[in-house]
């Protein structure tokens, strides 16, 4: 299913303790591979552009690939729009149907970032979609050109309550790209001061104990970036060394990469807690008439940071 109710989607996971990997995807193989483990887990799902993927994929091609292929798979798909490299993009993608993007401003000023974010927020909720933004710096190369700085509390409800937007990224540690561990207890007081959602970037590297203490403190989405690249690569890599038989060498060398790609995305899947929510999520989707107008993780209690 092409999920079309962003916000119905991120309160599920909210309220069922979970998160949703969000899958860089930049072809048909790296797309496919992510539906197909998220099947096999009936869990739901995130694939994302960020924007040198709309580049290499082409703005006609690679958004109608991930709908096609989201539309036909047997769980909630949502696609994302992730670290745009200018507020045109945001709305090319929404035109070609996200519902799902993000306003890339941590790199501003505070006031500037909620703004920015305020005024992307108020065009893509006329159209139906969800915005993320961000606070603090991911670092490691992507959109904030390396700097690594973490997210305040303050600023994080201040972001929310006055850009209106539905989740926030907020910088607790993690780094694009590499490894690292979180500051869970600066995680728990942004939680418990902010209604929205969380999301985390640079999640491949995010220590998996971190990353399970990290979820039950609301956060829904984690970004996963390098992990699928080094599956991807080492696939590619293995499958041309393989001897072919009466398949094509270059169908054995994409299908051994897809099947790398596909068991890394179910380990992402499973860590998050998102295996065997696919089909109660499903049918909230198609039931549901309308999509949520705010999704507020204020109702529910933030798990204890048990290093307190
Ligand atoms: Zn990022």
């Amino acid at each position: 299913m092409y999920v079309t109710k962003p916000r119905l989607f991120f309160s599920y996971a909210l309220q069922n303790r979970f998160a949703v990997p969000s899958f860089n995807v930049c072809n048909l193989e790296t797309a496919r591979s992510v539906i197909e483990a998220a099947e096999a887990e009936n869990a739901p799902v995130m694939l994302q552009s960020y924007f040198g993927d709309l580049y290499y994929g082409g703005f006609e091609v690679l958004p109608q690939l991930l709908r096609n292929l989201a539309e036909q798979a047997g769980v909630p798909v949502l696609v994302h729009q992730d670290h745009p490299d200018s507020n045109q993009m945001i709305f090319r993608t929404l035109r070609r149907g996200y519902y799902s993007v993000m306003y890339d401003g941590a790199h501003l000023p505070i006031e500037e970032n909620i703004r920015g974010a305020a005024y992307v927020t108020e065009i893509a909720h006329a159209m139906g979609a969800a915005v993320e933004a961000e606070l603090g710096l991911f670092g490691g190369g992507e959109g904030d050109h390396g700097r690594v700085q973490n997210a305040s509390p303050e600023e994080s409800r201040r972001m929310v309550e006055e850009s209106g937007i539905d989740t926030l990224g907020a910088a607790v540690g993690s780094i694009h790209g590499q490894s690292s561990r979180l500051d869970l207890i600066l995680l728990e007081e942004i939680a418990s001061v902010t209604p929205a959602p969380l999301v985390l970037h640079g999640g491949s590297g995010i220590h998996l104990d971190d990353l399970r203490e990290a979820i039950p403190m609301n956060v829904v989405k984690v970004n996963i970036g390098a992990d699928l690249v080094r599956a991807w690569m080492s696939g590619l890599k293995e499958g041309a060394l393989l001897e072919s038989g009466h398949e094509p060498p270059h169908h054995l060398m994409m299908n051994h990469a897809s099947k790398k790609v596909s068991e890394m995305a179910r380990a992402k899947l499973s860590v998050m807690g998102a295996s065997n929510h696919a089909e109660p999520l499903l049918e909230k989707l198609e039931n549901e008439r309308e999509d949520l107008p705010f999704i507020s993780a204020s109702s529910l209690p933030v798990k204890a940071c048990s290093r307190r």
